[in-house]
Formats: C-alpha cells, sequence, structure tokens
C-alpha cells in the first residue's frame, strides 16, 4: 500500500538531520552572476534551505556560499580588465552581494576565499587538510611539463594558456591547459594544440615544474561504498556517472580479446566495454573481484592494468594569487593550491566565518561537517560533478585515521550533490 500523499502525513514520515548545511555553486570572480548561478545553483539551495528551516527551525539549517576568489580564471578577468587582481575581486564581490541581495537570495553568509575575514581561517583549513592528506602518503611531489611564456617569466596553467582541444572529436579552439569547456574533456596540458599564452605574444614552450600530485586510491575503497549508498537518494544519472569512475576496472589491448573470451567465465562477475586507444576495458564490483581477475589474467599470460588514470591529480600551481603551502618541500617553493582542492574546503571556511560572527568557537563547524545525524547539500555546477564527488570524496576519507568503510562519529561526513546532468561531453573515465 502507497503511504498518504498528502503533506501532513509526509512530514510527519520525513527522516529529520540535526542539522542541514547548504552550499550552492561558488561563482569564480571573473565576471557578473549569470542566469546559470541564479537559477542553476543558488535558488534550488534557497529553496532547499528554507524548506528544512520550516521542518527543523531556521537555527539548525546553514546556507553558506561566497565567491571562488584564487586562480587563474580570477587573474586573467583582471588582466583583462586592466586592474590588480586584489581591487577587481573587490568590485566583483561587491556585485554579486548586491545581485543575490536584490533576488532576496537567503544566504546566512556570502563570503570570499581571499576576503580579509575568511582568508585567515581558509588557509589554515586548507594547509590542515593538506598536512593530513601528506601523512597519510596520499600526496606526492611529482615533475610534469607545463606551459611556460619565456617572455612573462611564468607558468601558465589552467586559463592562462589557450589552444585547440586535443579531443579529436572536438577541436575547439579556447581550449585550456587542461581542460576543455566546449566538450568536458580532460588532457595532459602537452596535448593542447597550437598554445597561446594569455600575458604576452610569446609562443608558450613546454617546461618541466614539480607539483604535489593527490593519489585517490587509497581512499578507493571507501569511495566505492559511499557512492553505492547513494543509489536511492541521488539522481540517476548522477549516480550512474559516479559508478562509472568508482567501480574499479582494468584495461587490456584489444589483439587479447580472444584470449580473455576464453577465460571469460572463470573470472569474478563484471561488464566488458571496448575502451579508447583501441583496448577493452572489464568493469568489476569490487576490488577484491578485480584484483583475482588481474592475477588470473596475468597466470594466463594475458598483459593487464587497473584503471586508475582519474586517481591522480596535480592539486598545487606555478601561480602566486592563490592560498600558499604549509612548509617544507623545496620543489614546491613559491607554489600555492590549485583552486579547486581550495574551493572545496572554502565552504567549511565560510561555515566558520559564519559561526564566528555567531560567538561560536573555532571547532563548531564540526558539529555540521562531522556529524552523521547532520547533512551536508551542495548545489553545484553540472561540470563540477569530478571535484565534488570524487576529489572531495577522497580528501575528506584522507582526513581521519584509517580508509575503511563509510566515515563515523567526529569524521568528515560525506556530502549530497544536486546539480544539473550529465555534464558536457558525458565525462567518463
Ligand atoms: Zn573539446
Amino acid at each position: 500500500m502507497r503511504p498518504p500523499a498528502d503533506v501532513p502525513s509526509q512530514l510527519a514520515r520525513l527522516a529529520r538531520p540535526s542539522r542541514v548545511l547548504v552550499t550552492a555553486g561558488m561563482p569564480y570572480a571573473n565576471g557578473p552572476l549569470h542566469l546559470g548561478h541564479l537559477a542553476g545553483a543558488m535558488l534550488p539551495a534557497d529553496i532547499y534551505a528554507r524548506f528544512w528551516g520550516m521542518v527543523i527551525g531556521r537555527g539548525k539549517v546553514l546556507f553558506v556560499s561566497g565567491n571562488d576568489d584564487h586562480g587563474s580564471t580570477s587573474e586573467v578577468a583582471a588582466l583583462q580588465a586592466g586592474l590588480p587582481v586584489r581591487e577587481h575581486v573587490d568590485r566583483i564581490h561587491e556585485a554579486h552581494a548586491r545581485t543575490l541581495a536584490r533576488f532576496n537570495i537567503g544566504l546566512d553568509i556570502f563570503s570570499g576565499t581571499s576576503r580579509p575575514g575568511c582568508l585567515p581561517v581558509h588557509t589554515e583549513l586548507c594547509h590542515q587538510f593538506l598536512r593530513r592528506l601528506q601523512a597519510k602518503g596520499m600526496l606526492s611531489v611529482q615533475s610534469s611539463r607545463q606551459w611556460y611564456d619565456p617572455s612573462a617569466g611564468r607558468f601558465l596553467p589552467d586559463r592562462l594558456v589557450r589552444g585547440r582541444c586535443p579531443n579529436p572529436k572536438c577541436g575547439a579552439p579556447d581550449a585550456y591547459s587542461d581542460e576543455c569547456d566546449a566538450c568536458g574533456h580532460q588532457h595532459d596540458p602537452a596535448l593542447l594544440q597550437e598554445p597561446k599564452s594569455a600575458l604576452s605574444a610569446a609562443t608558450p614552450e613546454l617546461r618541466e615544474t614539480a607539483h604535489w600530485w593527490l593519489d585517490m586510491l587509497p581512499a578507493a575503497g571507501a569511495l566505492l561504498e559511499w557512492i553505492k549508498g547513494k543509489e536511492k537518494r541521488w539522481r540517476k544519472p548522477l549516480y550512474t556517472w559516479a559508478m562509472e569512475y568508482a567501480l574499479p576496472s582494468l584495461r587490456f589491448a584489444n589483439a587479447h580479446e580472444e584470449a580473455y573470451k576464453a577465460l571469460r567465465g572463470s573470472l569474478p562477475p563484471h561488464k566488458m566495454k571496448y575502451a579508447p586507444g583501441k583496448r577493452v576495458a572489464l568493469q568489476f564490483n569490487d576490488f577484491p573481484g578485480q584484483e583475482a581477475a588481474l592475477a588470473a589474467l596475468a597466470a594466463a599470460g594475458l598483459p593487464a592494468e587497473p584503471a586508475r588514470d582519474w586517481m591522480r591529480r596535480p592539486v598545487t600551481r606555478d601561480i602566486a594569487w592563490g592560498v600558499p603551502l604549509p612548509g617544507a618541500e623545496p620543489a614546491l617553493a613559491g607554489k600555492t593550491l590549485y583552486v579547486w582542492p581550495d574551493s572545496l574546503v572554502a565552504p567549511i571556511s565560510f561555515t566558520r566565518e559564519c559561526l564566528a560572527a555567531r560567538g561560536a568557537g573555532p571547532e563548531e563547524w564540526r558539529d555540521w561537517w562531522c556529524d552523521p545525524r547532520a547533512r551536508v547539500s551542495q548545489f553545484i555546477g553540472q561540470d563540477n560533478a569530478f571535484f565534488y564527488v570524487l576529489m572531495q570524496g577522497a580528501m575528506w576519507l584522507g582526513q581521519r585515521e584509517n580508509h575503511g568503510g563509510v566515515p563515523g562519529a567526529g569524521e568528515m561526513q560525506f556530502n549530497d550533490v544536486i546539480s544539473r546532468f550529465p555534464p558536457p561531453g558525458g565525462g567518463s573515465p
């Protein structure tokens, strides 16, 4: 029998979290707010926060957002406006705050990662997260080639270089260093075609540079378990997309397809599909299944490798406008935190800033972010799911003592992600 659908009956059945923390995708400080920000993230988040305010009391709901101030996006926008970055970011922030007030978006705080009230707390929290990841062995220094402007004398990460997208199905002329807005493709910067510097007329060249790389593999088992738990809770396209990454896979050259077919029945349950580069991919339900299959294929002389490309990402940049790194890696002197991990920590910094203004202590943000009875719901842009689901999940899991199982009381809890989907280009791993 279906439960009664009238509002009082539905409300009576509704599970009530102890607290609800709502975030809305943080606009870059690079131009006016557009309708996508308002209608796509801010307005649904506002409705959601007001709803929970009516159900559990507005004092138990916090709705936080702010500008994503750092990174090349703000720097390029300031350059184009002919203003110092600080001044440009301040102007944008004031304009955004005015727009949000005019649309009566009921935020408890609209801050910005570089604002004087936020930056000290934000830097402290970013350092806390990084030190913990480093202690867990999830950060390592690695060299890679990045575009360099010999006339400006600096590297050109992210939006500081533009060129033709290397995805053969796209070829858009305005791709960034390692991703393309037009098709959602992520690529090695060295593959960008016809690169042009945003800083000068010089032709950029590839140079070696060292960065911290985040290794998400130690968190992969718990990440999979967590995403599986969201099957009934997340929209189906988001859930399906996330599982494509989280389910362990392996790959081998399609020349081995016949040999694989002879073994197929003896391998743990899996799905087979064709992968780019004339390869075959097998996807398993869990990591023990993947490991058993790798062993069985190796024993049969069939060379296969686990598909883990998405699990390693550089998380620092050769750019001055950002959060400085904590301490003592000589190879990383003068570099800053990549704007994505910076912006994943930012809503916690906004929470702390907002609570401090109400007289709360510096650790009270944990009542919102680390309590399994509370709920964190993040309304994000459609192309940001990789970061809010996978990178954030791995960073949060990297904060705790061990890696197994889903987080318990006192540990960073997993968020719910609410987004339009799928991202451009489908974004499969
Ligand atoms: Zn493209």
